[in-house]
């Protein structure tokens, strides 16, 4: 499994194909394959059938993976598009933090 740069939950910047510059949180990743579900990002259409009395069929809106090579860290702190840096503390522990105001890389 690579390892990603980003994670779930993380706010991301698309930073290239027709989407570029959209913003949106992480919902799932894949490393195995390297891609990322980001919400409101890329989406699909799907036609669904109906199933039972309480499902109906038609046509859903869903976000599709894409790779996680297309998506950029935003910094919660400093709200730039970011790279991940990483800060090893005392108790040796690695941190993710961002590269640009050195502050932790969580939402
Ligand atoms: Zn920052």
């Amino acid at each position: 499994m690579k390892k990603m740069h980003v994670k779930k939950g993380d706010t991301v910047a698309v930073i290239s194909g027709a989407e570029r510059g959209k913003k949106g949180k992480v919902l799932l990743t894949n490393p195995t394959e390297g891609r990322v579900l980001v919400e409101g990002i890329n989406m699909v259409t799907r036609h669904v059938r109906p199933r039972g009395a309480t499902e109906k069929g038609g046509r859903m809106e869903k976000e599709g993976w894409m790779f996680a090579s297309n998506v950029m860290p935003v910094c919660p702190h400093c709200k730039k598009v970011t790279r991940r840096g990483f800060k090893i503390l005392e108790n040796g522990t690695k941190q993710r933090v961002c590269k640009k105001c050195g502050k932790k890389l969580e939402s």
